[in-house]
């Protein structure tokens, strides 16, 4: 049997971080590997030739010769999903769906996939195997109940080009015991959070050590889901550092109470975490509320991130805009806090409601979703418009508002007040990334060339301005390059995205060419400088 599998593209977000794979990090092409299609590779028959291609580092091979395609994807790739699934399928190839939005939304494949794979896979792929074998495959395998993550085997990453990803993603844990309205993740994986071993993380860990692994993402939904198991997790990776001269550098994703925890806070340093990513969504206690997010108003979030900077870990964080306690002030209440917090990978976006969450069926009572279809699902996206009917404002004023509040935070002024500001709060040096020297000068050239001599002399003033700490502190000198690379990425993202958005209302509301030229006139004045 041959089974190819396939990571369909990722449109462009403020995760791809494009510009700095082309600019800078050349070796690099995307982000993070797709852990989801290792693990699966690692459910199927010893027996099975299997391949990955992940279509965000090298194009699909058309021609591959291959009994099973199974194209994995989130509800941002659903387009690009169904695109390849179609394609395989005419080849006569017999294709499986799966993934986080096939596992909300099994119906909406059925007439591009042979099968389709909902929810967890570790018990549901293997028989699938098994059927196809004896020629007797289901149209639908669905996991009901919970998956032991003991159970699940250890990825693939061996059959993925991992020099080609900046990080490389494993897991812990799956679920999350808080209940985010808009959340689908609690949806798929449930609210009780179930944890792997520490003997499957270790030789997880010892497989990527010999693969000459550095950076690793712990992609868990919330890693400290579960505070026990989380400490436990710490206290080995601690130790396991210590034992292997800390050749990990960890990223994580967590919510905002990991900051009411001054010892995890430790722990997480101790073990070499580098950053740690936060869904802080809004400074607005009232949409925090709405949206059930009460953890978040536990701790002032400007605190939270500050404790977090004192450890000396980075804070990426993502924000929301267009809960229903939103009005037009919200924009200039997340500049601010944004820059206050001064959070350079801060991921703005439009509040959406998928299916099967329960934000998605409050608003379908209320008459208040408005149909993907329209927009040709485009939407999916939550930068370019939403599903939903804002309540405190029009749809123009929250898009207008959304595309000012992006293109303000992009300026250089205001990366170097974000960066300014992180420093002033940093207590250790945070962990740098450790690469050989030839590649960290080949970086720093290019750099110097795409980064600082192309931006002008505004660039050049901001830029020192932002580097003034660092005659006193001269080891955050990577630190802030590093801010630097990520926020000139966004910024790129930023200005592609607005480009897009612009053009996108051009053609919704069939604005005439005068009223445009006019409505660019007025937008320039929030353009980053
Ligand atoms: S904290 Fe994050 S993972 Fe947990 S329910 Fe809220 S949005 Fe979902």
């Amino acid at each position: 049997m041959k089974l190819l599998l396939i990571q369909p593209k990722l449109p462009e977000s403020f995760w791809s971080f494009s510009w700095a794979f082309q600019k800078i990090a050349r070796d690099k092409r995307s982000p993070i590997s797709p852990l989801g299609l290792a693990t699966l590779a690692a459910l199927t028959p010893a027996t099975w030739d299997i391949r990955i291609i992940d279509e965000n580092v090298e194009p699909i091979d058309w021609d591959v010769e291959a009994n099973v395609v199974g194209i994995s994807g989130m509800a941002v790739q659903f387009p690009r999903q169904r695109e390849i699934a179609a394609r395989f399928r005419e080849r006569g190839c017999h294709v499986v769906v799966g993934g986080p939005y096939a596992s909300l939304c099994p119906e909406e494949y059925s007439d591009v996939a042979d099968t389709v794979v909902a929810g967890e896979a570790e018990y549901t792929w293997p028989r699938f195997c098994k059927d196809f074998e004896i020629g007797l495959p289901n149209a639908l395998y669905r996991e009901t109940g919970n998956v032991e993550l003991t159970d699940t085997p250890i990825p693939r990453h061996d059959l993925l080009p991992l020099h080609h990803y900046q990080s490389v993603a494993i897991q812990f844990s799956r679920g999350c015991p808080f209940r985010c309205e808009f959340c689908d993740i609690i949806v798929v994986f449930g609210r009780k959070p179930r944890a792997k071993s520490l003997g499957q993380v270790e030789r997880e860990l010892d497989l990527l050590r010999r693969m000459g692994v550095r950076n690793v993402f712990f992609i868990d939904d919330n890693l400290i889901g579960h505070l026990p198991r989380c400490r436990e997790l710490l206290d080995f990776l601690d130790e396991y550092q210590k034992r292997h001269e800390y050749r990990f550098i960890f990223g994580a994703e967590t919510s905002a109470n990991v900051a009411s925890h001054p010892e995890l806070l430790a722990q997480l340093r101790r073990a070499n975490f580098q950053w740690v990513f936060i869904g802080i969504e809004t400074p607005s206690r009232d949409s925090l509320l709405e949206t059930k997010k009460e953890q978040n108003t536990r701790l002032d979030a400007l605190l939270a991130v500050r404790r977090v900077y004192a450890h000396g870990i980075d804070v990426y964080a993502s924000f929301v805009v267009g809960f229903d306690a939103d009005d037009a002030t919200i924009f200039d209440r997340q500049f601010e806090f944004i820059v206050e917090s001064g959070i350079v990978v801060a991921s703005v976006g439009l509040l959406l409601a998928l299916p099967r969450t329960p934000l998605y069926e409050r608003l379908q009572r209320d008459g208040r979703l408005k149909s993907f279809d329209d927009a040709g699902h485009r939407l999916w996206n939550n930068l370019l418009g939403t599903n939903i009917v804002p309540l405190g404002m029009t749809d123009e004023e929250l898009l207008n508002g959304f595309q000012s509040l992006l293109l303000r935070l992009a300026a250089d002024r205001v990366l170097a007040d974000r960066i300014l500001n992180k420093l002033n709060r940093l207590g250790a040096i945070p962990i740098s990334f450790d690469q050989p020297t030839l590649v960290t000068v080949t970086y720093l050239a290019r750099f110097l060339l795409h980064g600082l001599i192309i931006g002008g002399p505004r660039r050049w003033y901001h830029m020192a301005r932002s580097f003034r700490p660092t005659l006193r502190r001269p080891r955050l000198i990577p630190f802030v390059l590093m801010n630097w690379v990520q926020g000139l990425a966004i910024r790129s993202f930023v200005q592609q995205h607005s480009k897009l958005l612009e053009r996108q209302r051009r053609i919704t509301h069939q604005i005439s060419p005068a009223r445009h030229r006019l409505e660019n006139v007025l937008y320039s004045s929030a353009r980053p400088s």
